[in-house]
């Protein structure tokens, strides 16, 4: 640390993202990314968008908001693009959280970090210990709510009905619903907005429409939140979506049939991989996301980790101590899969 940095930053613990070592071709299982490539529709439109390049993107998104609009049935007044929904997140906690915060205890590792650069006082509640939301814990209770829907690392999805419920019981705060991983098997409150204006969904790009590397995300709500988001943006980086990127989602949304088709063959291949780990004596949550999230009955989640790192395949583990017997592993394609389950094999043979 220089001794020029402002000292509210001198204790920021920033968020970790998942490694991405250049020492050897690994398996990527670690960072939720999808196996398949963006849509070729994307890929062409992004390259058309390249030949601009000498001019600035547009601040607005014009085109992209309007293929959303239509895509998602919202007005285009209700929505708002970012640099990945990592950046709707961050405007949210800026924007909306003056009387504070809350979120499980498990949950998606970049809330706190969040919290703590925009000075947001914040409370962490636990989840139950089969690691699911009790949603009595966030009926009225008058802090802005970010709730990640499914969860992450856990994959476990709440109903319509429950967030619904606490939706409505804090009419004076703002609940976030983060639907990263929702195209993979839970159901959206994008049309939710239409009867609560305290009410903002966030998606992303980077999953499900195999964009994480060109950052697109966004947000829907009512009109004002959005209105709220594009005070904090155009007072930040009104060009915060690139021209290829902006393209790319749009070819994207006109390519539905390609991503449902992908999201498909993600559930094919986390139901596969949930079966053979189960043979294997894991123990997993009820994933909706493109990820699952297992336990060994007697290996602990980082040997399990470092022996597969050691044999090119990399997946996630969390050090914190609700969490530490786990690992997270990404969805990938069948083959990535299979080496993923050899590699298992060999090691519970070496290690039992
Ligand atoms: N929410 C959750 C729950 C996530 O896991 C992630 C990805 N790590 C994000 C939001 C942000 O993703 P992106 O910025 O790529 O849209």
């Amino acid at each position: 640390m220089s001794c020029f940095l402002n000292s509210k930053f001198s204790r920021l613990v920033p968020y970790t993202p998942g490694e991405q070592p250049k020492d050897m071709k690994y398996i990527k299982l670690n960072t939720n990314e999808s196996p398949f490539a963006p849509s070729p529709k994307a890929q062409m439109m992004a390259a058309k968008a390249a030949q601009s390049l000498q001019l600035y993107s547009d601040p607005e998104c014009r085109d992209l908001v309007f293929a959303a609009a239509k895509y998602f049935g919202i007005q285009t007044d209700e929505i708002i693009f970012t640099n990945g929904s990592d950046e709707v997140l961050n405007f949210a906690f800026m924007a909306f959280c003056e009387n504070g915060a809350v979120f499980p205890d498990v949950t998606y590792g970049f809330y706190s970090v969040f919290a703590e650069l925009n000075g947001v006082n914040y409370k962490e509640i636990p989840l139950k210990e089969d690691f699911s939301v009790d949603i009595n814990d966030y009926i009225g209770v008058n802090k802005t709510v970010f709730l990640a829907n499914p969860n992450a690392p856990t994959g476990i999805a709440l109903s319509v009905e429950d967030i619904e419920k606490i939706v409505k019981s804090n009419p004076n705060n703002v609940v976030v619903i983060d639907e990263a991983y929702v195209d993979f098997g839970a159901k959206s409150v994008i049309p939710l907005i239409k009867k609560y204006d305290n009410l903002l969904v966030t998606q992303t790009f980077s999953k499900s429409r195999s964009l994480a590397g060109g950052r697109l995300g966004f947000g829907i709500g009512s009109k004002k939140l959005i209105c709220d988001l594009n005070t904090i943006k155009y007072s930040t980086n009104p060009y915060n979506v690139n021209s290829m990127t902006a393209a790319a989602g749009i070819g994207s949304l006109e390519d539905d049939e390609y991503i449902k088709n992908n999201c498909e063959k993600i559930k094919e291949n986390r139901e596969y991989l949930e079966k053979e780990l189960e043979k294997f004596g894991f123990s997993m949550t009820a994933s909706s996301a493109n990820f699952i999230f297992a336990k060994h009955c007697s290996i602990g989640g980082k040997d399990i980790y470092l022996k597969l790192k050691e044999k090119g395949v990399l997946v996630r583990h969390f050090d914190k101590e609700r969490l530490k017997d786990y690992t997270r592993i990404t969805i990938g394609s069948k083959e990535q899969l299979d080496v993923l389950i050899e590699k298992l094999k060999e090691i519970l043979e070496e290690l039992l």
